[in-house]
């Protein structure tokens, strides 16, 4: 795809860092930069090789210096958006970087739009929907783990692994289709039996991939760990005590957590997202009976809930009865106030929890934190959630191209036990193949790729 006009942005964070970059792209990017750039070497951008960096000055239509500048030439086709690029490197701070995107405006560029920069790279083929979101996935990474998984992802592992699937599909949508072309060059031979097999085979690899989902998105949007228990059990200052910032408000006041609070975690480059709840309790104060409804929704949500309890006073029945709820589920109990004289002890609580973790803590003096994280970390070690190993699916939207790809050879199948003609099998190989292509983003309607680049932010 060509486009005619030429877009130009700060490509740098907002604020008033030691470097600022705005970058240039389309037909007359060159041009463009050649009329407000003057090198020290005296020559212009567009005698020079692709890939080079140059010294000099941007100048105003006056003439006058408005900022010192490294100019990166870089020319089509192998560049981000495969047009031509230049990045102008400035250094002078917010001021002169508006000027000097203003001067380039002013020779011809547009302001990009929000993702218009991935989006060109992407409409030009340089990378796929799936590179697309692992873009957007590293801007908003939320620690280490978030970061290497979305560049995994960028480096093109998930795309590699669903082409290879399409490869294998098309192998035997290839059979089929003889077969139908010239149903006397196999005639004596069921042939839909012969590709059965493969057929279940790849079917099966693509179910193995989804289950990488569950993980994929908790890596991307962390591990959602409700935190219930009765009133003043301390949810609030263990969530503090787990920050170390006063995030939610501490009271001694029963019910005083009325909404949600959410905040991130890092423990050992996993995100978790924690929620603090209000207490788990039958009220009639309206109020508080949404949080509660809340919390039992956040119970309902989350990847894994820790429970609190206070150990310096009797389990009530409700604490019990949410106990129970929780057989089943992942939950680490946490049997908090070890610093005042016990009444609970993880002895007496293990009647209730069977052989689900529990970590003595109190939050009050931070003791115990380090086994309670050791704890949360154990969770996502259990769930063999490994990194960079493979392909994961990341986002709802792969999931939902994927599950579509797996009911279509699930439907193949029984097209197959049922002895239906080869031609109804290849329309449901067909299908599998589009939905397989939709999670790279092959022939996408043009609503969702506008609604996704919207979600960029400018100079991206
Ligand atoms: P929430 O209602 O479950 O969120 O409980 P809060 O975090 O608001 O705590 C309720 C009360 O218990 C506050 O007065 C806290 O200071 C107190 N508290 C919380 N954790 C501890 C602890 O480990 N030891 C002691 N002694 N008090 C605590
Ligand atoms: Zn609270």
């Amino acid at each position: 795809m060509i486009y005619n006009d030429t877009i130009a942005a700060i490509s740098t964070a907002p604020g008033v860092g030691g470097i600022g970059i705005i970058r240039v792209s389309g037909l007359d990017a060159v041009e463009i930069v050649d009329k407000v750039f003057k090198a020290a070497s005296k020559k212009t951008l567009k005698e020079a090789p692709s890939h080079t960096i140059h010294y000099g000055h941007i100048l105003n239509k006056d003439g006058r210096v408005i900022d010192e500048v490294l100019v990166m030439l870089m020319k089509a086709p192998k560049t981000f958006t495969r047009e031509d690029v230049v990045e102008i490197n400035c250094h002078g701070g917010p001021v002169p970087l508006e000027a000097v995107l203003m001067e380039v405006i002013r020779n011809g560029a547009r302001l990009a739009d929000s993702g218009e920069f991935t989006k060109r790279a992407f409409l030009n083929g340089r990378i796929d929907l799936a590179q697309v979101e692992a873009i957007m996935d590293i801007i908003e990474a939320k620690t280490e783990v978030s970061l290497s998984q979305a560049v995994n992802q960028l480096e093109g592992k998930l795309s590699k692994q669903i082409k290879e699937y399409q490869d294998m599909l098309i192998q035997i949508i290839a059979r089929i289709e003889v077969s139908i072309d010239y149903p006397e060059y196999d005639e004596d031979e069921p042939l839909a039996e012969d590709f059965k097999d493969d057929i279940r085979a790849l079917n099966d690899k693509l179910k193995q991939l989804l289950a990488t989902a569950d993980t994929g998105k908790m890596i991307r949007e962390g591990v959602k760990t409700a935190i219930v228990g009765q009133p003043n059990v301390g949810k609030s200052s263990l969530l503090n005590a787990l920050l170390e910032e006063n995030k939610a408000i501490v009271t001694d006041i029963p019910g005083t957590t009325r909404d949600i609070v959410e905040a991130y975690l890092n423990i050992e480059g996993m995100p978790f997202l924690l929620l603090d709840t209000a207490g788990i309790r039958e009220t009639e104060d309206i109020v508080e009976k949404i949080g509660v409804e809340r919390s039992k929704e956040s119970i309902a949500q989350a990847d894994v809930v820790l429970m609190l309890i206070d150990s310096s006073r009797e389990l009530d029945q409700e604490e019990i009865a949410l106990m129970n709820e929780l057989k089943g589920r992942q939950v680490i109990f946490v049997l908090n106030k070890t610093d005042l004289t016990p009444v609970i002890t993880q002895e007496i609580l293990k009647a209730y929890t069977g052989d689900q973790p529990i970590v003595s803590i109190s939050a009050m003096k931070q003791d115990g934190l380090n086994e309670l994280r050791q704890a949360m970390k154990n969770f996502i070690v259990n769930k063999g959630i490994s990194i960079g190993q493979e392909a994961t699916i990341s986002n709802q939207r792969q999931k939902q191209s994927l599950v579509k790809a797996i009911e279509s050879l699930d439907k193949v199948g029984d097209t197959i036990d049922m002895g239906m003609p080869e031609d109804c099998i290849a329309i449901d190989l067909h299908d599998a193949y589009g939905h397989l292509g939709n999670i790279v983003g092959e022939a996408l309607k043009d609503e969702i790729i506008n609604e996704l680049f919207t979600r960029f932010c400018l100079g991206k």
